[in-house]
């Protein structure tokens, strides 16, 4: 779930500034693998989804997946970048998760390349290098060390369903300056993967990881430092954490009189730290060379157009339709409140319930604060009941305590509204039972009373929770505040 709260530049050591380029990977929903007909499929049986393809098995020759091509190419448009003709190229080295001992990837011509990407809520505008093509590799498993790193591990086990899935990296320039900067930049990416269809997007499952290239330098500065790459963070969590503790690091050693040195650095979830894992490679120890055994791929405007006219709605189409339904300058809360929407997927739920009724302020409120604490639960929701359920409160049949509750069930039974309201006994007050319950708290608090006739407007909150107490939750708010101000005006 999305959390906001990490370093602002400004709130960086004061005099330094932090620098970062990020390199995302994420896995296309592709029925197959990138060069041959193997599944793509997450969580099968180790070694089930394999052949002599992805094994790099000595003959075996590489045929280009259509689709993941496509998929590419909406990725690219949806990241504003150019479609150039590109070409493969081999990426030579040894480790035991890939087989052929090389990955095919592209180098000098990637299929997608100087885009833009703009973060909603800062408004930056954060430039693409670019998005290329390349296969994923296998996935190595060390036993019996700590934390299941290979230093110490007693044995390794290896699964090569992974081997060839076929992946685009997404290459920033080094335009973002703190960690919560980058945060936004790979929830907005996600976003767009999501919209575009090109990827699911879980970065639990390891379909969306991040590489962050983090260096530090002297406020003011125009030239970067020297910069370290932290691999593989798998969480939104874990990248600002890291981003935050790598840049500290940096600063600290410089200014003790060291100097960073160039290096690949692994985050430790648990410690909250990084440390070195190797020093960086250069593009030259890998020896790349083109792919004789793959043609270059290029496109008509025609082909590309009909790709594009695939591609659904984007993030920033969502917002605007949904603040579609706020008066012309939202707050910046509701503005807020409509990023979370869209960024957790659930614009699509908020739309739907506004357009049977619901009161838009109300539907929003509760999909960003009660259902994104709850998102993996989303499936039991459908946008039917959510549409009873907001209707129910904005009728005033529902107080916004008793709704909650119900949606917290929904959530966890998928059952209907008005079912798990009457199991609960939530019937709402009507409003002459409220003005009851008004009367009462009135008499009982007569001080408070005299001077909120005299104009001490903030007791009403006061009113409003005596007789929430009162009611056990089942009276109205809104109900109650009308009521006051009626009763005031006699
Ligand atoms: P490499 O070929 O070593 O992968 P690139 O030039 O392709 O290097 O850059 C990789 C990533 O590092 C990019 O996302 C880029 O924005 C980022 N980057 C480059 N220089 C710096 C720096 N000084 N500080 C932070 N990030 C950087
Ligand atoms: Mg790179
Ligand atoms: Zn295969």
């Amino acid at each position: 779930m999305v959390e906001l709260s990490t370093v602002k530049p400004e709130e960086f050591i004061p005099g330094w500034e932090m620098v970062i380029g990020l390199e995302v990977h994420c896995e296309l929903k592709t029925q197959t693998k990138l060069f041959c007909g193997c599944r793509n499929t997450f969580g099968a049986e180790p070694n089930t989804n394999v052949c002599p393809v992805c094994l790099g098995l000595p003959g075996s020759l590489p045929v280009i997946n259509e689709k993941a091509v496509e998929l590419a190419i909406r990725i690219g448009l949806s990241l504003n970048c150019e479609i150039i003709e590109s070409i493969f190229h081999r990426k030579n080295y040894f480790y035991p998760d890939m087989p052929k001992d090389y990955q095919i990837s592209q180098y000098e011509r990637a299929i997608n390349e100087n885009g833009f990407l703009d973060l909603p809520i800062t408004g930056k505008q954060v430039r693409i290098e670019r998005a290329h093509i390349e296969e994923d590799t296998g996935k190595s498993t060390h036993l019996g060390g700590e934390g299941g790193r290979i230093h110490g591990a007693t044995h390794s086990l290896v699964d090569y369903n992974r081997a060839g899935i076929p992946l685009v990296e997404i290459v920033s320039a080094p335009d973002l300056r703190s960690s919560d900067e980058a945060r936004e930049y790979v929830a907005e990416l996600r976003s767009i993967l999501l919209s575009c269809g090109a990827s699911d997007g879980k970065m639990e499952e390891g379909s969306l990881r991040v590489d962050a290239n983090v260096s530090v330098r002297r406020s003011g500065s125009d030239q970067f430092g020297t910069r370290c790459e932290i691999k593989n963070l798998n969480s939104l969590r874990s990248l600002t954490r890291a981003i935050a503790y790598e840049a500290r690091r940096q600063v600290e050693l410089i200014e003790s009189g060291g100097a960073v040195i160039q290096q690949t650095r692994h985050f430790n979830e648990d410690q909250g730290i990084t440390s070195a894992m190797r020093s960086k490679e250069e593009a030259y120890d890998y020896r790349y060379f083109p792919e004789p055994d793959l043609v270059p791929l290029g496109f008509t405007s025609e082909q590309i157009e009909e790709i594009r006219s695939h591609i659904g709605m984007l993030p920033a189409q969502r917002r605007q339709r949904l603040l579609g339904f706020f008066e012309a300058s939202p707050t910046e809360s509701t503005y807020d409140q409509v990023v979370t929407a869209v960024s957790l997927s659930l614009d699509d739920l908020v739309v739907a319930a506004i357009e049977s009724g619901a009161d838009p302020r109300l539907a929003l409120a509760r999909a960003t604060n009660e259902i994104a604490g709850e998102i993996e639960r989303i499936d039991s929701v459908s946008s039917t009941n959510f549409a009873a359920l907001v209707k129910l409160e904005s009728e005033g049949k529902l107080s916004a305590t008793q709704a909650k509750k119900v949606l917290s069930q929904m959530l966890e039974t998928g059952s209907s509204p008005l079912e798990i309201a009457k199991s609960l006994g939530f019937e709402a007050l009507d409003e002459s039972a409220t003005e009851e319950f008004l009367d009462q708290v009135i008499s009982n608090s007569p001080s408070e009373w005299e001077r909120f006739k005299l104009g001490e407007d903030q007791l009403s909150g006061f009113f409003v929770g005596q007789v929430m107490k009162l009611s056990r939750g089942k009276a109205d708010g809104k109900v109650v505040t009308g009521l006051l101000q009626a009763k005031r005006a006699i």
